[in-house]
């Protein structure tokens, strides 16, 4: 028996539908099988797969949040927005959501196929179809790009084709298009409860985190990623601090990817991660 059940959430995960490895069926049924209480499936810049969560969730008895996660240009960098759906939940209106979204898709697109024409420029060999590979739904990511450079054997790893070729501001991925302002902006419209994803990945210095937060705040920001794989106890603690002095609430969660970050586990992280219920609880009572 599982002594923790129902206690804890993970509301930041990806299934195949964008960079996961798994189903939004195996993703539900992981966090089912782990105890959790509630999960968040947030794929890149789609919620296709919110759908097949959900009823998956109804049927094993574990609450599935409709999300998103949405990558925005903010000075010369790259943040990441999570946007929940968190009430009055229909299918018109996922439907109404999903139709918006796909302006994003295009814009990824053709950030992708720029790439693409960047790295065959250079003589790159891979082919347009081989990026395609495991991608159940046709959206490519970095992570698509990473897989083909181990494969043909550009590069060794996943995270050497990152640090060697695929780092934002690099040579061949263009800068995104969506500032966090559209980004913001689109959630709020749509009645969806937006949190800034994981502050300390930006690399950014505690003041630009701070300023970043105050900006996004001042744009209808409502929450922020303050449970994370990687946070230590004391970057959580200052997350906490800063959430709370710009009136917003927490969330959290794991960033599961499955097999494509095998080291991050479904509702724990890297083993420690533990997101309270009561975060959700929190979450419920916003007027949105
Ligand atoms: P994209 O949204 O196409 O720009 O791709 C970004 C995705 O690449 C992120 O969501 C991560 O899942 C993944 N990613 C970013 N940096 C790394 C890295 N250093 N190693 C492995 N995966 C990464
Ligand atoms: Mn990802
Ligand atoms: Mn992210
Ligand atoms: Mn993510």
């Amino acid at each position: 028996m599982n002594q923790t059940k129902g206690h804890f959430i993970d509301l930041h995960t990806h299934s195949y539908i964008s960079d996961g490895t798994y189903s939004p069926t195996e993703v539900v049924q992981k966090a089912y099988d782990i105890g959790l209480y509630a999960m968040a499936l947030t794929d890149h810049d789609t919620m296709y797969g919110v759908k097949e969560a959900m009823e998956v969730g109804k049927k094993l008895g574990i609450r599935v949040i409709p999300g998103v996660e949405l990558s925005c240009a903010y000075r010369k960098s790259e943040v990441h927005i999570l946007g929940y759906f968190l009430k009055d939940i229909t299918e018109e209106r996922i439907q109404a959501i999903q139709k918006d979204l796909e302006v994003f898709a295009r814009q990824r697109d053709e950030r992708n196929e720029e790439a693409l024409a960047r790295f065959q420029r250079d003589g790159f060999r891979f082919k347009r179809e081989e990026l395609y590979e495991n991608t159940p739904k046709k959206m490519i990511t970095r992570v698509s790009f990473a897989n083909v450079l181990v494969k043909y054997g550009y590069v060794e790893s996943v995270p050497e084709a990152f640090d060697k070729y695929l780092y934002l501001g690099g040579p061949y991925i263009p800068e995104k298009k969506t500032t966090v302002q559209l980004g913001i902006d689109f959630f709020k419209k749509h009645g969806l409860f937006v949190s800034l994803a994981h502050p300390y990945r930006y690399r950014f210095s505690e003041e630009e985190i701070e300023n970043l937060v105050d900006e996004m705040t001042r744009l209808g920001m409502n929450g922020l990623e303050v449970y994370y794989s990687t946070h230590s106890a004391e970057e959580t603690a200052k997350l906490q601090k800063l959430a709370k002095k710009n009136g917003l609430l927490y969330t959290g969660g794991s960033d599961f990817h499955g097999l494509n970050k095998p080291y991050i586990q479904i509702g724990k992280g890297l083993g420690g991660l533990q997101v309270p219920k009561a975060v959700l609880d929190d979450l419920d009572k916003v007027d949105l």
